[in-house]
């Protein structure tokens, strides 16, 4: 359908809401470009995604267990998979765009450097005295300037939608930074204290959801967290009781995963009620309306104790875990290694980050465009330290 043609039917008539984001009314891209034939913007975005370099470098980064330590946990890739499946299912329900929502969702972690938040924390440390590192506004650097696939400009110039969705946090201060850059674009909102779109709001959520749940199979998978423990966590404990009453049989892998679903189901149900209640009290007829009304895609706030109680659960053993520190602790070094040693001699990297006039930004945009194995592998190269085997 092209876009002409698509921008001539009522929202309602294919599915969609009036508070929905279309794409015949998109507030564009920074460059323009002329239409697609066949798919409208946002599954445009959505194709550039795929096809970006960064895409394809989330399946060896780090989601919470380091790359090397099993082929079956979730990698940035599977949980950007997940996020995007969780998030389509709720856009339908919900009569939202379903393109929109698996482009931000496919795009949320391509600014993750290597060896997830390990590695985020420790190019913040470096990176201090130059600005800071954060990764949602390098996902948003990644679209914007990063990626090399286009004659006629850097990123993948997408739409002004996927941008913000993608921006999910910012400080003011880069808030502020991007004003000056694009005034009232994609940093506008941190400024006005405004929402972002439904899309974006509900793969905030949706994102929260997956990991949640899949780092409960993880953390049981590797051995780090029991069953027994799980017993603690209230919301995680009525799934499992549930399912052992119907199933008095069933154990191990199958009632893991049997729990796990459930209670994955039943909080998209939940999120649906709840922000269709949210949406009838605050009735927004537009996007505009969305993004002047408080946070709409949420928890009841029962859910929301009950998934905050899991949350902690899962810092506490899972992720403060001593076997789980130990493996941080390492990808921090690499981090700081790899940063002093390309600031001392810039001429290590490739010639494209040599030449470019911010150095420190260069090699932060460098290393946090690594895999987790090419870090492991540049930093022995480097430093003749072999950390991570
Ligand atoms: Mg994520």
């Amino acid at each position: 359908m092209s876009q002409a043609f698509a921008a001539d039917i009522a929202p309602a008539a294919i599915g969609l809401a009036d508070y929905a984001c279309l794409p015949s009314q998109s507030r564009g891209r920074r460059f323009t470009e002329p239409e697609a034939p066949t798919r409208n913007v946002f599954q445009r975005d959505r194709d550039r995604i795929v096809h970006s370099t960064a895409f394809r470098r989330l399946v060896y980064k780090t989601q919470v267990f380091l790359n090397h330590e099993g082929d079956l946990f979730r990698t940035r890739l599977t949980h950007s998979l997940e996020v995007a499946q969780l998030g389509r299912s709720l856009a339908r329900a919900l009569g939202l765009h379903e393109d929109l929502v698996e482009a931000i969702a496919l795009a949320h972690d391509l600014g993750h450097t290597p060896f997830g938040h390990a590695g985020q924390d420790a190019l913040n440390e470096c990176m201090t005295p130059y600005g800071g590192f954060e990764h949602n506004l390098q996902s948003l650097r990644v679209v914007d300037g990063l990626e090399e696939r286009y004659p006629q400009f850097d990123g993948l110039n997408l739409c002004f939608e996927t941008r913000e969705g993608i921006l999910k946090h910012c400080s003011p201060r880069n808030a502020q930074k991007l004003e000056e850059a694009e005034p009232g674009g994609v940093g506008a909102r941190f400024l006005q204290r405004q929402q972002p779109s439904l899309e974006a709001q509900l793969c905030n959520l949706a994102d929260e959801m997956a990991y949640n749940a899949h780092d409960i199979d993880d953390g049981v998978r590797s051995g780090l967290i029991s069953l027994e423990q799980l017993q603690e966590v209230v919301l995680f404990n009525a799934y499992m009781v549930k399912v052992q009453d119907e199933f008095p049989a069933l154990t191990g892998r199958r009632l893991l995963f049997e729990s796990i679903r459930r209670m994955l189901s039943d909080q998209v149900y939940e999120v649906m009620d709840t922000t269709r209640a949210l949406l009838q009290e605050h009735a927004p007829s537009s996007v505009d309306d969305v993004r002047r009304s408080p946070p709409l895609v949420r928890f009841s706030p029962g859910m929301l104790a009950a998934s905050t109680e899991m949350k902690q659960f899962l810092m506490q053993s899972l992720y403060r875990h001593p076997q789980v520190l130990q493996t941080t602790d390492w990808a921090r070094q690499v981090v700081h290694e790899l940063f002093d040693a390309y600031m001392q001699k810039p001429s290590a990297m490739p010639e494209q980050h040599v030449k470019r006039a911010d150095l420190p930004r260069a090699v932060a945009d460098y290393i946090a465009g690594m895999t987790d194995r090419f870090a492991t592998k540049e930093h022995a190269r480097l430093t003749g330290k072999v950390l991570i085997s």
